[in-house]
């Protein structure tokens, strides 16, 4: 899928409201963010919206609550019946639980921390409103001037949110004249605040996505070659929508990683333990078979680490990939596969990797993943990195900078790299 889309640069926002969709679901602990990547993320976008003199009205998920302001609005209604239908004497219980639940889950899911990092951040006042589309958000979102900001409550707070209630889409759209999407990491949801808001206003993207799908778009449309693909992770269920997608446009296939024993067991080797999934062993010669007819070169691992039993500090040993004896499971790609690995990849013009080549938790088995993202980070090519272990393990090795692009969206960087629409880039206004 190639996305030509408008970006914040092709609209007219100076003077006007513009409701902005951001990731903002950051790990939290006790109320105190533990890490405001994605809060630092999002400011390009949001100073360039300030800049141009727009009043900027922010909005994204956190966690997943139980819809408790659907809940509260609809106490009047729903909640009440189910309350009068109790005997009187536990109807005053019941309601006291019912609301004491949704004060808990208020405060575990609120977005305000978010709001208050993102002040320190932007150096101005971030307004928090305590609902996403009720009387304070509406309130403080009419008030809003062109330089100021204003966070919505939570989204996920309401069920309609994800159901993709037109109703909810319209009552948040008409806070706004303009809806900027630069979540990339919801983008392949089709939900009220990701997808729903463009039936009402202009849409278009911010630089978050905008990255997002010219690189990655780029790269998947028009290649500098030899274009190596690089898959691993646990399971081939996972990824047979990547592989069959990108098995039409690579020059190299590359598996490693849990999922490379798929691929010997189909083929008649021995695997001991190691993770298999046999209900796939078919399709595994079939996406063989299909690499071989297009002239994909197509490489599994040539050697193995194996460990005795799957745990972190577990007895191993280095063999070939025919001599896996019984009784042990392959649980990293050993050094002969990370010399070829590595050699291929200082020769690609384009690398997409996507899962790591071992259990790359653990660091007796982290070598694979290692040597594979040092040889990304050391080539020339553009190199996209899709999927969330394997961002985080780029991350961790401090190789995240030498990469062209680490995508910030586990999922939504799947679905892309499957070739899938996604609706919250599909619904933006094109170029
Ligand atoms: P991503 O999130 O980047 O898409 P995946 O979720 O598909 O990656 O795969 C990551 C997981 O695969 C990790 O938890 C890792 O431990 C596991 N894994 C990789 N190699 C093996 C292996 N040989 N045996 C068991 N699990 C493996
Ligand atoms: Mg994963």
């Amino acid at each position: 899928m190639t996305y030509n889309k408008k970006t914040i640069e092709d609209i007219a926002v100076a003077g006007k409201k513009v409701i902005a969709r951001c990731d903002f679901n950051v790990p939290m602990k006790d109320g105190v963010i533990t890490d405001d990547k994605r809060i630092v993320g999002a400011l390009p976008t949001i100073k360039y919206l300030l800049d141009q003199g727009a009043a900027v009205i922010l909005c994204s998920h956190f966690g997943r609550p139980h819809n408790i302001l659907d809940a509260k609005l609809e106490l009047d209604k729903k909640e009440k019946k189910k309350v009068e239908a109790l005997p009187e004497a536990e109807q005053a219980a019941a309601t006291a639980k019912f609301l004491e639940a949704a004060k808990g889950d208020d405060k575990k899911f609120s977005l305000a921390p978010v709001a208050k990092r993102l002040s320190e951040l932007l150096g101005i006042e971030v307004q928090m409103a305590t609902d996403v589309v009720g009387p304070d958000a509406k309130a403080k979102a009419a008030a809003l001037r062109p330089g100021q900001v204003l966070l919505l409550e939570n989204v996920r707070f309401h069920k309609k949110e994800t159901k993709n209630d037109p109703e909810f889409a319209k009552e948040m759209a008409s806070m706004a004249e303009i809806f900027v999407n630069d979540a990339f990491g919801t983008a392949h949801r089709a939900h009220a605040s990701t997808a729903g808001l463009a039936d009402y206003l202009p849409a278009v993207c911010g630089y978050l996505i905008q990255k997002e799908i010219s690189i990655m778009g780029g790269a998947l449309a028009d290649p500098k070659r030899p274009f190596v693909a690089i898959l691993g992770g646990a399971k081939v269920s996972d990824k047979i929508g990547v592989i069959n997608n990108l098995i039409e446009k690579v020059d190299t296939l590359i598996v490693g990683g849990g999922m490379a024993y798929t691929f010997f067991k189909a083929q008649g080797l021995e695997i001991g333990t190691s993770i298999c999934e046999h209900d796939k062993l078919d399709l595994a010669l079939e996406l063989m078979a299909k690499a071989k007819a297009k002239g994909v070169r197509f490489l599994l691992p040539l050697d193995n680490k194996l460990g005795r039993e799957y745990a972190p500090d577990t007895e191993s040993m280095v063999v070939d990939s025919d001599s896996i004896p019984a009784g042990w499971m392959g649980l990293d790609v050993g050094p002969k596969t990370q010399a070829l690995f590595a050699e291929v990849l200082a020769n690609a013009g384009t690398v997409i990797w996507n899962g790591p080549m071992g259990v790359s938790e653990w660091d007796n088995f982290a070598a694979g993943t290692e040597a594979v993202a040092k040889a990304v980070a050391e080539s020339d090519a553009i190199s996209i990195i899709g999927g969330g272990d394997s961002a985080a393990a780029v991350e961790k090795l401090g190789f995240a900078d030498r990469m062209t692009h680490v995508s910030t969206g586990g999922g939504a960087s799947l679905e892309f790299l499957e070739g899938k629409t996604l609706p919250g880039i599909a619904c933006l206004l094109d170029k």
